[in-house]
């Protein structure tokens, strides 16, 4: 079996590992659990056509790696952050979006995140430690099973549960933490909800702050999933302070490292651009995104600045942002304009930083960041 550290979690087993687990049983056993995990998607208790006795020795070997702490919702129930306790009680988010033909998970890769983007709350909050692959892939099986239990508790909406197995479901790691630089953990989980759950690479998006590195060895990885990159500023000066990273991996390697990618994968890269009234949305702003991005082909989403504690910058007012977008179009890049969900429960992008219970955990550090930073 595969190192898998100590104390493992259900999700942290692969399915050769799981193999490996019931040997002597009969080999069915094997589909069945697989298939209840990870294709009807339930809890292992109701996977009823394995018999107890054996579900009850697995879920002691193997007890969950996450305790789901708090749901809240917002957008008239379509958006739910789920709250969650790691076994060492470090806490994480993730957030389920609900639209009419399809659900998206935005979920963790890290708690906290080392990258220290000056306007993200989780960074703000700084790193704690990478997540283990169960902790991720029990992000989605647990956010999914909690909604199919919603769901069965509202009739008529089963129908259309999320759990239901050929639901599209997207996985966006876009929530805690920086997924590059914990390759190791997220590609495992990548191939979990590939190969075992049937998401398709499509429905898969990677998003990244610009781990050089990392997008290398995605360009060299089996699956074509989709890669997006948080980008704000596409002057070095500007970007060194925005995204720190920067000053390790500048916006030269970064653009060398993409068109790599695009390369090998064939696939169009999206980059993400808060837009930070004053900092980055100026005319002369969008002329630098549209000669980063025109190269690459790639496709721009602007997104409204979320408000967090630590960062004392407004987002770009509406029409701003139109004709941000519209100089865009001018210089031959196409842009959206995201729309924001749950930013009533501190839902949407950048605001995930769970110190809600901060007070009561062992050891907790106190938040980061608690100065307010300005840009320029
Ligand atoms: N670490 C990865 C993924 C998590 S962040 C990354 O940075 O890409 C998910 C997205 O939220 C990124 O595009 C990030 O730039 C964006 N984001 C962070 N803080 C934000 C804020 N306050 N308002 C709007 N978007 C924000
Ligand atoms: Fe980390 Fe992404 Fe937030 Fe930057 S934007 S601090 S990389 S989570």
């Amino acid at each position: 079996m595969a190192d898998l550290g100590a104390d493992p979690s259900l999700g942290d087993l692969s399915r050769a590992d799981f193999g490996e687990l019931l040997e002597g049983e009969p080999a069915y056993r094997l589909d069945q659990v697989w298939e209840g995990l990870y294709v009807q998607r339930r809890p292992l208790a109701e996977i009823t056509n394995v018999p107890k006795s054996l579900r009850r020795a697995i879920g002691e070997l193997l007890p969950p790696a996450l305790t789901l702490v708090r749901t809240q919702s917002a957008d008239r129930g379509t958006t739910t952050k789920h709250l969650w306790s790691l076994r060492d009680g470090h806490l994480v988010e993730s957030v389920l979006m609900r639209y009419r033909d399809r659900t998206t998970l935005c979920i963790s890769s890290q708690a906290g995140c080392a990258m220290g983007c000056s306007f993200c709350a989780t960074g703000q909050v700084g790193f704690d430690r990478n997540l283990r692959v169960g902790e991720i892939v029990e992000q989605v099986l647990g956010t999914l099973q909690e909604a199919s239990s919603t769901d069965r508790a509202a009739p008529g909406r089963a129908v259309n549960s999320d759990a239901a197995p050929g639901r599209a479901v997207n996985i966006v790691f876009m929530g805690m933490g920086e997924p590059l630089a914990n390759y190791d953990a997220v590609w495992a989980a990548v191939e979990r909800f590939h190969d075992d759950m049937g998401i398709g690479a499509r429905h898969i998006t990677v998003s990244t702050v610009g781990v050089v590195p990392g997008i290398a060895r995605l360009a060299a990885a089996g699956l074509p999933v989709n890669l997006a990159v948080s980008l704000h500023a596409a002057n070095d000066r500007l970007r060194n302070r925005v995204a720190p990273i920067n000053r390790t991996y500048p916006l030269r390697d970064l653009a060398r490292a993409l068109a790599d990618y695009r390369r090998a994968k064939r696939r169009r890269i999206s980059l993400e651009w808060a837009m930070i009234g004053g900092v980055n949305d100026s005319d002369r702003d969008a002329a630098e995104l549209a000669a980063f991005a025109r190269p690459l082909a790639a496709h721009v989403n602007l997104i409204p600045l979320n408000p967090t504690p630590g960062y004392v910058h407004q987002p770009t007012p509406r029409e701003r942002i139109e004709h941000f977008a519209a100089e865009l179009a001018s210089h031959g890049v196409n842009a959206t304009v995201r729309v924001n969900r749950g930013t009533s429960i501190d839902a949407a992008c950048g605001q995930l930083r769970a110190d809600k219970l901060v007070s009561i955990r062992k050891g907790s550090r106190p938040a980061r960041g608690a100065r307010a930073r300005a840009e320029r």
